[in-house]
């Protein structure tokens, strides 16, 4: 598994929200798409699922584009 896709790796929201990847991943499921279903825990406990098409890595950070 690649790294940017390891438990604890921070994830950062359009409105400045920071979460974590909990470590799960599951194929998109949007015709089409290749991307990757990254689980995220944000700091309210709630878990997101965005896709790696609509999210940047830079310098071990995700945003949410
Ligand atoms: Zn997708």
């Amino acid at each position: 598994m690649d790294k940017d896709f390891a438990q604890g790796t921070k994830v950062i929201a359009k409105d400045g929200a920071e979460g974590t990847l909990t470590g799960s991943t599951s194929d998109c499921q949007l015709t089409g798409c290749r991307g990757l279903r990254l689980y995220v825990r944000w700091a309210d406990g709630k878990l997101t699922k965005p896709c790696t098409k609509g999210m940047q890595m830079k310098e071990g950070v995700w945003h949410i584009l």
